[in-house]
């Protein structure tokens, strides 16, 4: 008895350790790209003679940079509160159209560079809620991939309904999709496809593990629907209404 109660303990204290190695990587990983810009400006800044203009623009790149940093910090440890019980979610209401188009407003320097064209639908009178800065962060995240995973000139749809209670926010692409088995796995955390890793596009295979974190934690879940070569499409199920509207004429 004793035995087994000592290898139960072992075994929890590898997977803790196992699970905080991973956390390491992530956040490490993730941090790169946004530290590498912010020293390689300020090097610029501080070892040329640049003029006002550039400057300012530069100044402006670090604060939007180390701004991203301070956002990714914060939804990471958020989402490990959530998951651990150290935290409440934040249970405020927010309009789905606005969401939506904050997210499509912040994927749209990407998907330019690819000659992707975003195809906004028509999201009005939706009201969720939650915490505004975690949805983004999940809805945003589904953008980002569908654009990454994609090819050059191709269009990535964003479409939503109330439906029973329930808003259905779908991204759907034109990308490099995937099979059966890649779809059940695509959510376990670091698990990246054959074709993603082929493909050469970085990532780290951990966002979509917090994205379904955050869709939970909001009472929602997420489907997705691909095949290899023919596109996917991600959806967002949450609990939402309809906005009241001020009564017309009076
Ligand atoms: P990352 O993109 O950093 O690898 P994610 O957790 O966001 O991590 O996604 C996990 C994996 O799921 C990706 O590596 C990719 O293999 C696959 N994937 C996610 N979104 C798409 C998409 N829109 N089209 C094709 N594959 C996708």
């Amino acid at each position: 008895w004793q035995f087994t109660t000592v290898r139960r303990q072992l075994r929890r204290a590898e997977a803790d350790r196992a699970r905080y190695q991973q956390t390491l990587h992530f956040v490490t990983h993730e941090m790169k790209t946004p530290l590498t810009a912010i020293q390689g400006s300020s090097e610029l800044m501080t070892r040329f003679k640049l003029s006002e203009d550039k400057r300012k623009e530069i100044a402006l790149m670090i604060n939007a940079e180390s701004k991203r940093l301070a956002r990714m910090v914060e939804t990471f440890l958020n989402v490990e509160r959530l998951s651990a019980g150290q935290m409440e979610l934040r249970r405020e209401p927010f309009e789905a159209g606005e969401l939506v188009a904050a997210c499509l407003r912040r994927a749209q320097p990407l998907a330019e560079r690819k000659n992707i064209r975003l195809v906004p639908g028509d999201i009005a009178g939706i009201t969720l809620e939650g915490d505004r800065e975690l949805m983004e962060y999940a809805v945003y995240n589904l953008l980002n991939n569908a654009v990454k995973y994609s090819p050059a000139e191709t269009e990535v749809s964003v479409q939503g309904v109330l439906d029973g209670g329930f808003f259905r926010l779908s991204v759907k692409d034109q990308g490099i999709g995937m099979d059966q088995y890649e779809m059940r796995n695509l959510f376990r955390k670091f698990y990246r496809t054959r074709r993603a890793v082929e493909s050469g596009i970085s990532g780290t295979g951990i966002g979509l593990a917090i994205v379904q974190q955050i869709v939970a934690h909001h009472g929602g879940r997420i489907e997705v629907a691909s095949a290899p070569g023919q596109g996917s499409c991600f959806t967002i199920v949450l609990p939402a209404r309809a906005t009241a509207q001020a009564s017309a004429g009076e």
